[in-house]
């Protein structure tokens, strides 16, 4: 039993010259990141921060984002990763909720840190330093990130296995965004299953050092050895996807390859020239990618994993991301910031297949039960669907202040993840979409994934989402929001028409609006809640 910071202290023993993090020209090995994050500890340590406080981490995918994540925790202070995008009344809402003492913040995101009313953090720490720092209100310090290093290394403090590491806001996609308490046991948890199934590696303790050893026996060539392979990270770190995954690939010694935006041209370029092996990213990412003229015709080989999470991906997209990354095993994962972060898998061994469209099997030491919509009690047998409830070690503590709607959401060690799905005779898990997103047409449910699938599948959709909206004689009717495919010409009735042949008569479309873009959150998932008032808005 060890914290988290023991994933970064045991890399820089085993890995010590290994590049952890690469930014533009600038690297840091997994020594010199353990050395600067001992140094930051120490200067928030100098400022007043002490064991348990909590620090806002508002930075975006920059060198000073891991040095800033790790030095918190080495601090023994709790990591609330938010937005750099947030306008000040968000932040102030985030600081007041999580009662954070300090907050590292980028230049860019200062005027919004500057702009919190009341008393505000305590300190700001600007990474890297502004030139033109705006004034700080009274009785707030502001250092340069700079600066705090100067004071030299001392002792990481440890924390509790059972002590809170993150306070991780949920994307607050279907509503209020919450803050789930990630313990420093969930997350280490977390990434070592994670490991166990993308690397074949088991973690061990030796002389109180926390390493990986990979099973020889269960190793395939994707696989890989601890203390190798790229990854670029574009999803936000502070999002529980990014940071979950900087975590991982510290405790098995991969390099990330940090971008702060996503951009194709310059992901391709990047993919190529520091031979990145593995992607981890959300379907919206994906799709942006292909559907750029710069992937047109393109072959990535040095890539051996693709994975997608974070929402539904679909069967179209799947096939093109085969094309464009020849040699790599394309795979998905599921899971929710309550769960961590990762609950499902898909192997990569070649010989376990893994059925079409599902999300994958449950990661070691991790139950799944399907219970009934209408009893949550009861459990459905296999091939039926009902809502996912999940049990495991990287399940949380439950919402930081919310007494209410922790009883509700984890009972009896199980996570409700809100998700619909099933599970098949072998254990596979099939999602269907959230609960939230289900309508209920003339008494029948449907699912606007599935739905989502089949636009996707039609040449002229570029990205499709449905949602339900409310009808008087129906109940609710399907509404579809298409963005189309560059000179594309097909008209609503067409796509309507095309959906209307590929499913049953209960499901079809009724409604369908072209848009220019979908309204999508920073991690990549589509903000349903938006279409929905944008509907009741402009619905006649
Ligand atoms: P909030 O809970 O505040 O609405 P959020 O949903 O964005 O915010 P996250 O924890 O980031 O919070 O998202 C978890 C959800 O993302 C899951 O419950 C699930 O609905 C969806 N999801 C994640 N991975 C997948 C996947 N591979 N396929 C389908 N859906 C997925």
């Amino acid at each position: 039993a060890v914290d988290a910071g023991a994933v970064l202290a045991g890399a820089a023993h085993h890995f010590p010259d290994r590049v952890a993090v690469r930014d533009g020209a600038q690297t840091l090995t997994f020594a010199a990141l353990h050395d600067r994050a001992l140094r930051f500890a120490r200067g928030l340590r100098e400022h007043g921060i002490a064991s348990g406080d909590t620090v806002l981490l508002l930075a975006p995918n920059c060198l000073w984002f891991p040095v800033a994540y790790w030095g918190t925790l080495y601090a023994g202070a709790v990591v609330s990763p938010a937005n750099p995008a947030l306008p000040s009344a968000a932040l102030a809402a985030q600081i007041d909720d999580s009662g954070a003492r300090a907050v590292v913040a980028h230049p860019g995101s200062l005027s919004s840190v500057h702009g919190v009313d009341g008393p505000g953090p305590r300190l700001t720490v600007v990474v890297p330093a502004d030139q033109d720092a705006s004034p700080a209100p009274e009785g707030r310090t502001v250092v340069a990130a700079e600066s705090l290093l100067g004071y030299g290394v001392a002792e990481r403090t440890t924390r509790h296995p059972d002590d809170l590491a993150h306070l991780a806001y949920t994307g607050g996609t279907t509503g209020r965004s919450k803050a789930v308490r990630v313990l420093h046991r969930n997350l280490v948890a977390n990434v070592a299953q994670v490991s166990w199934v993308r690397a074949a590696s088991r973690t061990v303790l030796a002389d109180g050092v926390l390493g990986v050893e990979q099973d020889k026996e269960r190793a395939t060539p994707w696989h890989r050895p601890p203390g190798s392979g790229v990854t670029l990270a574009v999803a936000p770190l502070f999002h529980a996807l990014g940071l979950a995954s900087l975590v991982a690939n510290t405790l098995v010694g991969t390099t990330t390859v940090l971008s702060s935006r996503f951009h194709p041209e310059r992901f391709l370029a990047d993919v190529d020239e520091h031979q990145v092996s593995l992607l981890n990213g959300s379907p919206t990412m994906y799709r942006a990618l292909l559907a750029s003229p710069a992937a047109t015709g393109r072959r990535l080989e040095s890539v051996s994993v693709v994975n997608s999470g974070a929402a539904p991906i679909d069967p179209e997209t799947w096939r093109r991301l085969a094309e464009l990354f020849p040699n790599a095993r394309i795979t998905e994962g599921y899971g929710l910031t309550e769960a961590t972060v990762a609950l499902v898998l898909h192997p990569l061994d070649p010989d376990v297949g893994i059925p079409a469209g599902s999300v994958g099997l449950p990661l070691p030491d991790t139950e799944l039960s399907i219970r009934d919509l209408t009893d949550l009690e009861r459990e459905v047998p296999a091939g039926e669907s009902g809502e996912v409830w999940a049990r495991g070690p990287q399940i949380t503590d439950g919402y930081h202040g919310r007494a209410d709607l922790t009883a509700d959401q984890f009972r009896d060690g199980w996570l409700r993840t809100g998700d619909i799905g099933h599970v098949d005779d072998r254990g596979h898990l099939f999602l269907s979409g959230r609960a939230k997103d289900m309508l209920i047409y003339k008494g029948y449910n449907v699912y606007p994934l599935h739905l989502e699938d089949v636009l996707a599948g039609h040449p002229a959709v570029a990205a499709a989402s449905v949602i339900g909206v409310p009808h008087r004689d129906a109940g609710e009717i399907p509404a579809a929001y298409v963005v189309p495919r560059d000179g594309a010409t097909a008209t609503a009735e067409e796509l309507m028409a095309y959906v209307a042949e590929r499913v049953a008569p209960y499901q079809r479309v009724r409604e369908l609006h072209f848009v220019p873009a979908l309204p999508v959150s920073a991690a990549g998932k589509i903000l349903k809640t938006e279409l929905r008032s944008q509907h009741a808005k402009f619905a006649p």
